[in-house]
């Protein structure tokens, strides 16, 4: 593989990562007051994968509505490639 396309996937794993942390950003739980905590495991797009922990069940719900149109557009443009 050329590294030219290796170097263009870190790029766009990169801006993933941004846009899922941004979406996240203002996240907090209504009962704790806590932000989820996001892990990414995996070094391209197509193996990336996302864990979340968060304090209660209602952070993760809206954590997990945040970052769900984000998430389905990377696997989308990652088929189209
Ligand atoms: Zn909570």
């Amino acid at each position: 593989m050329f590294p030219v396309l290796q170097d263009f996937d870190r790029i766009r794993v990169e801006r993933f990562k941004q846009a899922t942390e941004e979406k996240l950003r203002d996240v907090r739980c209504p009962e704790h007051n806590q932000a989820p905590r996001l892990r990414f495991q995996g070094e391209s797009l197509r193996e990336i994968s996302i864990s979340l922990t968060g304090c209660c069940d209602k952070v993760m719900q809206l954590a997990n509505a945040r970052i769900g149109s984000s998430w389905l557009g990377a696997a989308e443009s990652t088929k189209a490639s």
